[in-house]
């Protein structure tokens, strides 16, 4: 069973996501203040964490980057919650490498599509372990990842998007397709969320980063590789 971890001082929105997921089949801990909700991370390693950025004590940004600082919980997905609705807002939350995030009002049915995309894609693949691809080179059980044999960190949406991008190699992937397949959208309205998730991820990959190729009216592709 999958953990969830709410970060969120608002107790009747903690209630209403904590009843849907537990409804969902995952098991809830809640933390209605910024260093409580850092402590429980740290603590308890659950699957993921819904973490709101308006928080007493300590902001949601502030606890996002001591989780992402710290081995134990760098690698944990996080889907950030805001109330307001701006887009650099939004953007600011993506850049600092949160996996997904949701403005409120939302329905608790999105934010369970959002979990359950999440959780999905960093499980992986069991069976196919290992990919190589030109100079990169995913352990998929480990969710670790290799530039030139060099260990370089990915969060797990990055690891996802290279990875399904790499296993296609050479054909341009629509825009639409990767945003419903990587982040669970059914609609276009967060291109922006997959151009700053790719400039950061090419940032991260250095002089390789020039392997992803922007398809103008499509999408990304991975040029084929030349070994
Ligand atoms: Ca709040």
């Amino acid at each position: 069973m999958h953990r969830i971890l709410i970060v969120e001082d608002e107790q009747d929105i903690a209630d209403l996501i904590g009843f849907n997921l537990q409804r969902a089949g995952f098991e809830v801990l809640k933390a209605h203040d910024g260093i409580t909700g850092t402590d429980t991370a740290l603590r308890e390693r659950p699957d993921l964490i819904v973490l709101d950025l308006m928080l007493p004590g300590r902001d949601g940004y502030a606890v996002f980057r001591e989780l992402r600082r710290d081995a134990r919980t760098s690698a944990i997905p996080v889907i950030m919650l805001t109330a307001r609705a701006q887009t650099e807002d939004r953007i600011q939350g993506l850049q600092a490498g949160a996996d997904d995030y949701l403005t409120k009002p939302f329905s608790p049915k999105e934010l369970l599509l959002r979990v359950q995309a999440i959780l999905k894609r960093a499980e992986g693949t069991p069976g196919t372990v290992d990919l190589s691809y030109g100079p990169f080179r995913f352990d998929k059980n480990a969710l670790k990842f290799y530039i030139d044999g060099q260990p370089a960190e990915l969060t797990s949406t990055e690891f996802k998007l290279l990875l399904f991008l790499c296993e296609r190699a050479g054909k341009p992937q629509d825009r639409n397709e990767l945003l419903r397949t990587i982040w669970g959208y059914s609609d276009a309205a967060h291109s922006r969320t997959l151009d700053t998730h790719m400039k950061r991820l090419r940032q991260k990959l250095g002089s390789r980063g020039s392997l992803i190729e922007t398809v103008r009216g499509v999408g990304y592709r991975v040029a084929k590789a030349a070994e």
